[in-house]
């Protein structure tokens, strides 16, 4: 099959001027870092219905999903990989094309890489036809599906473009194996925690926080043993391992342990 390469800029904008429902996924780890305040504003000034969508929900323990429920208007917690919550997703459409008088809604997805755009069309279509992973923007041209009678989705996501470096190694669109300084991710990633609640970092390394710095690392990198030869602190070792945490869903913004994976993490989302 030929594919064609169609700028990503252009496909935001289709989706934006085109469509009735615009689904922003959002990574559920890091709802806030992973919105697009410019684009909701515009979106919102088209009176165009704005859902959130916040994906890999099977990461994020229920408290915490519930607590972004709270905070954010509009939101719908799915799981792409295991195909859950989307029936709330797909009423929430319905519901507003209905409300709307629309006869045949267009939707259409957009996000930062990696949050799980493609996921989420395929699992809405049932299908594998958007192409998941590092393809994004590739397209084999303009296609529309029918979700319903009513509604038909664009089956190429909008991809929004994440300039920062650190921002791609955080949303694990750039793989950490082959990140080449993982410390200022990791100095991020822990000040944004920071910057939420001053509790988390202690809680979670057992350590005192000055300022979120190298020192900091240190420290952690300390606690968690990761000593290099000479007793000296391995901070390459610890970046790695917060960032990792971070993107397990250990270490969350509301200081939540998960204790135990599998079975208890499906559980999470099924109040969705
Ligand atoms: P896109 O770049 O936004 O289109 O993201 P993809 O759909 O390609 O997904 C990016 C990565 O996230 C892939 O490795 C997926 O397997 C993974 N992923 C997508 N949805 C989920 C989910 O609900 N849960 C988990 N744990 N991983 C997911």
């Amino acid at each position: 099959m030929r594919y064609k390469k169609v700028p990503v800029k252009k496909i935001v904008n289709k989706i934006i001027d085109e469509c009735d429902v615009i689904l922003l996924v959002l990574d559920a780890r890091d709802p806030e870092t992973t919105r697009n305040r410019e684009l909701e504003e515009k979106i919102k000034k088209m009176n165009k219905e704005l859902i959130y969508v916040l994906n890999k929900a099977d990461l994020v323990p229920k408290e915490v999903l519930e607590k972004w429920e709270e905070k954010l208007e509009n939101a719908v917690f799915v799981s792409a990989k295991h195909r859950m919550g989307t029936k709330i997703l797909r009423d929430k459409i319905k519901e507003h094309l209905k409300k709307n008088n629309i006869k045949e809604g267009k939707v259409g997805v957009v996000g930062y890489p990696n949050v799980g755009k493609s996921s989420i069309i395929n699992a809405l279509t049932g299908k594998r036809s958007a192409l998941t992973g590092s393809l994004a923007g590739l397209t084999k041209g303009e296609q529309w599906i029918r979700l319903t009678k009513n509604i038909k989705l664009l089956d190429t996501p909008g991809v929004l473009e994440m300039k920062d470096e650190d921002e791609l190694i955080i949303s694990g669109a750039l793989r950490l194996e082959k990140a080449e300084n993982l410390i200022s991710p990791a100095l991020k990633v822990l000040r944004r925690l920071h910057d939420f609640d001053k509790t988390i970092i202690s809680n979670y390394y057992g350590v005192e926080v000055d300022e979120i710095d190298g020192e900091l690392l240190k420290k952690i990198g300390k606690k968690l043993k990761y000593l290099k030869k000479g007793n000296e602190v391995d901070l390459d070792r610890t970046a790695r391992s917060i960032i990792k945490d971070f993107q397990d869903g250990k270490l969350n913004y509301y200081n939540v342990r998960i204790k135990k994976y599998g079975q208890e993490r499906r559980r999470n989302i099924e109040f969705i």
